[in-house]
């Protein structure tokens, strides 16, 4: 700390990402990336974009990949907001749609980002327990909340609520700006984006990180009436014009073209998800039914602490919170069904005394 810092610096508590570990070859499920590639396509237009023309600024409209996402989901690209990682995106929700004092409520069990964004731009929060069985608890958010942040499927639970329960809520919550965060909705679970032209109060956040393997090119985007898509390139547009680069713009638009690769390696996660799951439950773990790319289990002989020591110590990284209410669970991102039988392996050995 220093006498230059401002109050802000001062008083935040940083996001602490996953581990990226350089000390060793871990097989790497603690950041729910995707375990494949992303798609040739993509690979292919990264080489292209790779030229001369990077000496120009990228379009600070996205407008290539507003088109081919409008496409995707068949809205207008004006219901497209293109931004530097679903992270960016959602941080720029708070300045664009909550005055400092105003209050905004999550999940208690969620994101762990959205409390940091919301000390960070002065935006007061209550935080709501989930249920007994760790589903999200859509009627107890509060009255006077000016909007509720939520992700489906949660994180880090991977329980999804319904598409229907979803428009009950919206329906209900017609004075609030409901944001669901829809970063691993393509691993199983029913997107909102058709209810976008029905519920003005809804946005919708997706990323290219997890399901379309880019987490390391930072493309994400906001879906949503036109308006609310307008408060945040008010407030991107004061900020910085070019959030997104040219390569990142050509890699996104090929990504979403790819659907074939797209559902290929979704499919195939989800079949790994499933049959680790299986092997997980025999061996006694809690798995919670997951629709996302990961698996949220906890076994009653060890505690989620100790499993996430005995896995790393072997060469695999999960993700473990020390937040009361889960701290038993560890956090297990799908790999390659060689990597889950690795890991499924050293856990049958920990559970039987090995
Ligand atoms: C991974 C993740 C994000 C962030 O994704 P980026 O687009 O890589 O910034 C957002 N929300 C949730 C719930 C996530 O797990």
């Amino acid at each position: 700390m220093s006498m230059f810092w401002s109050d802000t610096a001062r008083n935040i508590s940083p996001y602490i990402p996953g581990e990226q570990p350089r000390d060793r070859k871990y097989i790497k499920l603690n950041t729910n990336e995707n375990p494949y590639p992303p798609s040739p396509k993509v690979l292919e237009a990264i080489t292209r974009e790779t030229c001369g023309d990077l000496r120009l600024y990228p379009d600070p409209e996205a407008s290539s990949v507003k088109n081919a996402v409008s496409d995707y989901y068949r809205i207008h690209p004006d219901e497209v907001f293109v931004g530097n990682g679903s992270d960016e995106v959602l941080a720029l929700c708070f300045p664009a749609f909550f005055n400092r004092g105003d209050m905004i409520s999550f999940p208690e069990i969620t994101y762990s980002f959205y409390p940091v964004f919301a000390n960070l731009f002065g935006v007061c929060y209550q935080a709501v327990p989930l249920n007994e069985d760790f589903t999200v608890n859509l009627d107890e958010f509060p009255a006077h909340a000016k909007g509720i942040l939520i992700a489906n499927p949660n994180a880090p639970t991977g329980i999804a609520a319904g598409l229907d329960e979803i428009e009950n809520f919206l329906k209900k919550n017609r004075d609030k700006l409901i944001i669901i965060d829809e970063a691993y909705v393509d691993f199983g679970a029913e997107s909102a984006v058709p209810l976008i032209e029905d519920y003005e109060n809804l946005l919708i956040i997706q990323t290219f990180s997890k399901s379309r393997a880019l987490a390391g090119l930072r493309i994400g985007f906001a879906l949503g009436n036109v308006n609310l898509i307008e408060a945040l390139n008010r407030v991107k547009n004061s900020f910085n014009s070019y959030t997104v680069d040219r390569i990142a713009q050509a890699a996104a638009v090929a990504a979403i073209k790819d659907k074939d690769y797209f559902n290929e390696i979704c499919g195939k996660i989800i079949r790994t998800r499933e049959t680790t799951a299986h092997k997980l439950v025999s061996l006694g773990f809690k798995v919670l039914p997951s629709s996302a790319n990961f698996l949220f289990v906890s076994h009653d002989k060890i505690s989620g602490g100790e499993l996430f020591l005995k896995l790393k110590a072997d060469g695999i990284l999960v993700r473990h919170f020390d937040t009361k209410g889960i701290e038993n669970f560890i956090r297990i991102s799908v790999g390659t069904d060689e990597e889950m039988d690795i890991l499924v392996e050293r856990l049958a050995c920990y559970i039987n005394g090995g």
